[in-house]
């Protein structure tokens, strides 16, 4: 994949994305909210992800959103408004259940009920597919395949380094093709920069809020001026309501959740103005293939398959 690159690394446009989901789906909380309660908790999903669309609109930035399927079932309002705006509607499955704990009957369940449900709720296609908090992993590959048989075209999953709960570490760090017997799906990793040997996580969440801004400023601009590629940025709209509510859980679990909601928007403000962005597909120089990818490079992960 060529990125558009210019003599100016700053001029490469970035992915920005955006994971449409509630505070109370977050995967630290499967344990404390059972999935049944949740239609019964304050959602605050509209409210936010309108909010995220006036601060992308105000800068002139389209974005992919990768919509969980339980939020477009209850709000498909919402997901019509995200498609009017101009920006890419893609899946985070339906029940933001972790990839590797699924079978594959059921992963197959899940995401095609979301695609079906997007689709039916804009009237355009779905091509990408996030897994919730980045499940597939040495675990969970066989996903690409269930992917690929329900017409899948690109996959976000992969963070290609260590973690308690995800991650590849030996995945390539920029988009590459898996071949598997149903064909060939684009993977678009989450991105790292490369210091000391060690990938380290640059592409928002958790590490936009958590760290200094200035982490993520060097690792996107490391991203565009070392490696030449754009970089994938990833938000949740939980990420900028300091007053949601707070859901019982371990003190790890209140960090990574909770530390610096209020920051989270005057930066996502500050990384609109200091980098280029646009949807996923507009990233690539080569479009995303609506027919059989063609035979292309392809990237096998050593020891995995
Ligand atoms: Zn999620």
């Amino acid at each position: 994949m060529t990125p558009r690159a210019t003599a100016d690394g700053r001029a490469i446009v970035n992915a920005m994305t955006v994971d449409v989901e509630d505070y109370f789906h977050v995967s630290v909380f499967d344990g404390v909210v059972p999935r049944t309660r949740w239609p019964e908790l304050e959602s605050r999903v509209c409210r936010n992800t309108d909010r995220v669309l006036a601060i992308l609109d105000e800068a002139g930035v389209a974005a992919t959103f990768f919509v969980l399927g339980w939020v477009a079932e209850r709000h498909p309002a919402l997901v019509r408004r995200i498609a009017a705006g101009g920006h890419e509607i893609a899946s985070h499955g339906y029940a933001h259940r972790l990839v590797y704990d699924q079978t594959r009957a059921a992963f197959r369940e899940d995401v095609t009920k979301a695609k079906a449900l997007l689709e039916d709720t804009t009237g355009l296609p779905v091509y990408g597919y996030r897994a919730p908090s980045y499940s597939i992993t040495p675990r969970s590959l066989w996903a690409f395949d269930v992917l690929l048989e329900t017409g899948h075209r690109y996959d976000a999953s992969i963070f290609p380094i260590h973690h308690d709960r995800y991650g590849i570490p030996v995945s390539a760090r920029h988009a590459y093709r898996v071949t598997r017997d149903a064909g060939t799906l684009l993977e678009l990793p989450a991105s790292t920069c490369r210091v000391a040997r060690m990938n380290l996580p640059v592409g928002g969440g958790g590490y936009f809020r958590l760290l200094p801004y200035a982490w993520t400023r060097f690792g996107i601009d490391w991203v565009n001026r070392v490696d030449r590629r754009p970089a994938i940025f990833y938000i949740h709209p939980w990420e900028i309501d300091p007053d949601q509510p707070r859901l019982a859980c371990s003190r790890l679990s209140r960090i990574r959740h909770y530390r610096n909601l209020q920051l989270t928007e005057p930066r996502l403000r500050r990384l609109l103005r200091d980098f280029r962005f646009a949807p996923v597909r507009e990233t690539l120089e080569e479009p995303i293939q609506t027919e059989a990818s063609p035979p292309g490079p392809a990237y096998a992960l050593p020891y995995l398959w």
